[in-house]
C-alpha cells in the first residue's frame, strides 16, 4: 500500500472508475508527476485530468530478486510516459509481459491493481502492452 497524504490521495485514488488521471498545469498545460502543489515550471496550479490511459515505455529494469513479501520476482519497473505528454514520466510496473519482451517505446495501457486496508481502497496504475 503506498502511503496516502492529502497531496497524493487523488492520484492513488483515482482509477476507481478504471481511468487513468495525472495533474495537469492549468498555465501552461503540462502535466505533471509526481503530485505536486504547484507545476515545477511555472508554479502554476494542478489539476487532476483524465487521460487516455495510453502511453510509451521510456525505460525498464527487470528485478529479479525478492525485496517485498507478495511481489514475487521476476517484475518489470518501468518509466513511462503518457501519450498525452512525453514529459513527463511515471515510475510503474508493467504486467502482463514476459521481461525480455518489453521494448523502448513499446506501447502499453493502464490496468489498475486494487489494494484495501482497514482506512484506505487504492488502485494502483500498472501498465500491459498494447496487443
Ligand atoms: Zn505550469
Amino acid at each position: 500500500m503506498p502511503l496516502l497524504t492529502d497531496l497524493n490521495r487523488p492520484y492513488w485514488t483515482a482509477g476507481a472508475d478504471g481511468k487513468w488521471r495525472l495533474q495537469r498545469c492549468s498555465d501552461c498545460k503540462r502535466l505533471i508527476h509526481p503530485p505536486a502543489l504547484r507545476c515545477p515550471h511555472d508554479h502554476g496550479t494542478p489539476e487532476y485530468v483524465e487521460l487516455s490511459g495510453r502511453g510509451l515505455v521510456e525505460t525498464w529494469t527487470v528485478n529479479r530478486h525478492q525485496f517485498f513479501p507478495g511481489f514475487a520476482p521476476p517484475y518489470v519497473i518501468a518509466f513511462v510516459t503518457p501519450v498525452e505528454d512525453d514529459r513527463v514520466r511515471v515510475l510503474t510496473n508493467l504486467v502482463n509481459v514476459e521481461p525480455d519482451d518489453v521494448t523502448a517505446g513499446m506501447a502499453v495501457r493502464v490496468t489498475f491493481q486494487r489494494f484495501v486496508d482497514d482506512e484506505d481502497e487504492v488502485f494502483i496504475p500498472l501498465f500491459e502492452p498494447v496487443l
